[in-house]
């Protein structure tokens, strides 16, 4: 099937196909039929898995829950039905919890040898290597995002980090101790310690990266030897699905990578509170992030907390601004500014700031719209129509706050969830759009003279996941890297993440760290163990 010009598009997905035909209409004649040919294949596979009733998936298959409330799944480029989803009921909550339980219990996963769960994982990054494309595509139709995007780094980025993760089942280690003990008086002791699997995990995962987001919880969980569920964002809850069936199809045990289905504030919560989940791993808003903390903290459930961010960009006197201004585009648009990570907040020195300001608003002013499954649209839709009035309320209230619009500013004239890449200039650090996580298509310019001030204005945030320096001067970025309050800090690059790099936040932006060894951490016990011989 070809959206674009295949007369066999189902009717509910036709308006997609029409739109994506008016969108080839921008090009010159001698264009069109290039691009509507090159329009994306959707593959057969992806088309019989979006024509599914989707359910949570429990020991190794999709299971219908006893009080069915269906949810359709849309298509953020079109506002059109793409799937339909069963939500799960409380039974099923305490149906999955169970399962996983029992699955980490029998010690069908955590008992096998470290190289056994290493290559059980390799086989199951090598089947989503096989599937590539499939998943690539479920993740544009169902989030919106660009295909190039999808392949790139939300499927090559998470097989990248599930080998790397996979590695790691087969070097956890604990330390051995030299103790001072000396009861009775002449006794000797022998004292190590050991990394345990923590038991049942509950990940749950946000909306923006929905598969690599399942990846970032799903490898290192089960690398450590737990079993885990999986909490997809209401809205895009199809790749994790899919990866649950592809994990069984590699070899990983039934009950052991489970698919909660289901409302956040319903089963997402009656998940986070399960006296029988022993750690909860959750990315996504600091608000729903400081609920789940509290509930977890009532059975005391372990958890780590990956939350929002507002981040900064410090461009000093001496950088590159053409890189600085390629850096913030794609640093602070990628995926429509819907990044936890994304530059949302540019201060550039005074003496540069006119010239980085026009290059730009230029730049981004030229981007095209469009859908994610368009191959040439370089801004796609946003998930969903909340989050789309969402950024809409924030460019008003920066409009009447008096911010300076110097492009874009509303919403295409497109049928899905779009906002036009926006850049704002004439703001004072007070305002409502330098504090506050817009999570769309918004870069937010402001100048400054001197770097206390510059400084200043980087910490004044309640979040510190990210920030990034631009300039050539080794002797400054040096002494700026320690007066940052994030826990990442790039250097004339902005956004890049790396498996072997811990990532979390200071502040509001979250508790523990995800990705390396500290991943690793999160997902065991420590058990001191003294032997008296
Ligand atoms: P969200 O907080 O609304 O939802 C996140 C997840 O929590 C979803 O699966 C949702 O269904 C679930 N949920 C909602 N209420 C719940 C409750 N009471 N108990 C348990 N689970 C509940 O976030 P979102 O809108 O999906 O994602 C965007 C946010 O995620 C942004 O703030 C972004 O910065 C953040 N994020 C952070 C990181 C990071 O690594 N720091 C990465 C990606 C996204």
């Amino acid at each position: 099937m070809f959206y674009g010009r295949d007369s066999q598009v189902e009717a509910s997905r036709r308006p997609y196909a029409v739109q994506v035909l008016a969108m080839a209409k921008i090009f010159p004649a001698p264009f069109q039929e290039l691009l509507v040919t090159v329009l994306i294949e959707i593959l057969p596979s992806v088309s019989a898995f979006i024509d599914r009733t989707h359910a949570s998936f429990i020991d190794g298959q999709q299971r219908h829950p006893a009080t069915a409330t269906a949810r359709d799944i849309l298509n953020p480029a079109t506002g059109e039905v793409l799937s339909r989803t069963l939500q799960a009921d409380s039974e099923q909550v305490e149906t999955i919890v169970a399962s996983s339980r029992r699955a980490f219990n029998s010690g069908v996963w955590r008992d096998l040898t470290p190289a056994e769960r290493e290559y059980a994982l390799l086989r199951f990054a090598d089947k989503v290597q096989a599937h590539s494309e499939e998943l690539a595509q479920l993740e544009t139709l169902n989030q919106g995002k660009s295909i190039h995007l999808a392949r790139a780094v939300e499927v090559g980025a998470s097989l990248n980090y599930m080998r790397y993760m996979a590695g790691w089942a087969t070097k956890i280690e604990g330390q051995t101790l030299d103790v001072s003990i000396q009861v009775p008086p002449g006794s000797r002791f022998n004292a190590y310690t050991r990394r345990e699997a923590a038991g049942v995990i509950a990940g749950i995962v946000p909306w923006n990266f929905p598969m690599m987001i399942t990846l970032w919880k799903v490898m290192p969980a089960l690398a450590c030897g737990n079993s885990i569920i999986i909490k997809p964002a209401d809205e895009t809850p199809l790749t994790a699905l899919r990866l649950a069936e592809l994990a069984i199809e590699a070899g990983i045990p039934a009950g052991i990578f489970n698919v909660l289905v289901g409302k956040g504030s319903e089963a997402g919560a009656a998940l986070v509170a399960h006296p029988q989940v022993n750690k909860v791993s959750f990315t996504g808003s600091t608000s729903v992030g400081k609920q789940v903390g509290v509930a977890a903290l009532q059975n005391m459930t372990r958890f780590t907390l990956e939350l929002g961010g507002k981040n900064p960009m410090l461009v000093l006197a001496d950088a590159d601004i053409e890189k600085a201004v390629a850096g913030a585009i794609g640093g602070g648009l990628i995926n429509q500014g819907q990044v936890c990570a994304a530059a949302s907040r540019l201060y550039v020195h005074a003496s540069r700031h006119k010239e980085f300001l026009e290059a730009l608003t230029a730049q981004v002013a030229a981007l095209k719209v469009g859908a994610g499954m368009d191959p040439y649209a370089q801004i796609n839709a946003l998930v969903s129509r909340k989050q789309q009035d969402s950024v809409l309320r924030y460019l008003d209230i920066a409009r009447q706050e008096g911010a300076q619009f110097t492009t874009g500013g509303g919403k295409p004239d497109l049928p899905g969830y779009f906002v036009q890449p926006t850049v704002l200039s004439n703001l004072q650090q007070s305002m409502t759009n330098m504090q506050e996580e817009i999570f769309g298509p918004v870069l937010s310019v402001m100048p400054f003279d001197d770097l206390d001030q510059a400084l200043e204005m980087v910490n004044d945030s309640r979040y510190g996941l990210t920030a990034s320096i631009w300039s050539n001067d080794l002797g400054r970025v040096m002494d700026l890297i320690p007066r940052i309050e994030a826990g990442t800090v790039w250097v004339n690059n902005h956004v890049p993440v790396d498996p072997n790099m811990p990532f979390g936040g200071y502040k509001q932006s979250g508790i523990g760290r995800e990705f390396g060894r500290a991943a690793i951490e999160g997902f065991t016990e420590t058990k001191s163990v003294c032997i008296a011989y």
